[in-house]
């Protein structure tokens, strides 16, 4: 049975790239992926509970390189909440798990969010966006006040007048980066060897990131998903479709591109979501698939 994921770290060429664990999420596998009712699970029952729930890592990838100190996405915050039907969320340790770095939140320089889904930003603000958020309740400022604040701007453009779960929270989130956020879109370089790959469809503005050695010595790269993939069964699975894409055919078609960048031996994926282990590699096609294609009969 897999759990959320714990700290782990990996390199490329003298960048580190370290996921550093917010919370968990359970989330009833057959709803988010809803292709895969009844029952498409029973070949990968390693990924789910005896009720069908699948756990999920929830948390921030911290890049270094050079003295840059960046983080990418910012998990829930401090929350313990439900989403009938669908996903239980308990969160709240992003913070602590930086100062197991020895960075404090005035260290780090750059936020970068993929998307702006509840689940990546929970950090924004001193308020957690908690879809129980009281409405008296007084928002401070920025969690990391001397970071730059990144997000493509069709993301920030299509969330800013909504809001709403599973969005980001208009008080908590919006309102506190409204005049802090800065745009980025697909090739821009945030840092020496970090670069945004535009990866449309879970969200209108969903971005990735790629991460090189700026020296290039190191032939290898890393893409950090965001939410291309949720769990490391979308890797075969990849028409499943995650229950809150807001354009799942779009969703696909990037997840489709990515999965075969990913197929290069040198690529190293980051799955924020991934249970166990939010690092890995893809393996070259399984044989069922190439048969389809024929590429390995010519
Ligand atoms: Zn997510």
């Amino acid at each position: 049975m897999t759990r959320a994921a714990e700290r782990s770290q990996t390199t490329v060429g003298g960048t580190t790239v370290t996921y550093l664990p917010d919370g968990e999420g359970w989330m009833d596998a057959s709803v988010i992926f809803p292709a895969s009712a009844p029952d498409g699970w029973a070949p990968y029952a390693a990924f789910v509970d005896a009720a069908g729930r699948m756990p999920v890592s929830i948390g921030s990838f911290l890049i270094r390189t050079g003295g840059r100190v960046i983080l990418v996405d910012l998990g829930l915050g401090v929350v313990d909440y439900e989403v009938p039907g669908v996903a239980s969320f308990t969160a709240g340790r992003l913070v602590d798990s930086l100062a197991g770095e020895g960075l404090a939140p005035g260290d780090v320089d750059t936020v970068v969010f993929t998307h702006l889904h509840h689940d990546h930003v929970g950090w924004t603000s001193d308020v957690a966006p908690d879809p129980g958020f009281p409405e008296g309740a007084a928002v401070g400022g920025l969690v990391f006040p001397n970071a730059r604040h990144l997000v493509a701007e069709a993301e920030w453009r299509y969330w800013a007048d909504k809001g709403v779960f599973p969005g980001p929270d208009r008080r908590a989130v919006l309102e506190p980066l409204a005049g802090r956020i800065g745009f980025v879109g697909d090739g821009d370089e945030i840092a020496p060897g970090v670069r945004v790959l535009a990866t449309p469809g879970h969200t209108p503005g969903h971005i990735s990131l790629v991460v090189a050695d700026p020296e290039g010595a190191d032939p290898r790269r890393l893409i950090v998903l965001g939410d291309v993939m949720h769990c490391q069964v979308q890797v075969t699975e990849s028409r499943w479709s995650f229950v809150w894409d807001f354009d799942p055919d779009q969703a696909l078609r990037t997840r489709e591109q990515v999965l075969e960048e990913l197929q290069d031996p040198d690529t190293v994926l980051a799955g924020g979501h991934f249970a166990d282990h939010v690092f890995g590699r893809v393996l070259p096609p399984a044989a069922r698939r190439l048969w389809a294609d024929g590429r390995l009969l010519g």
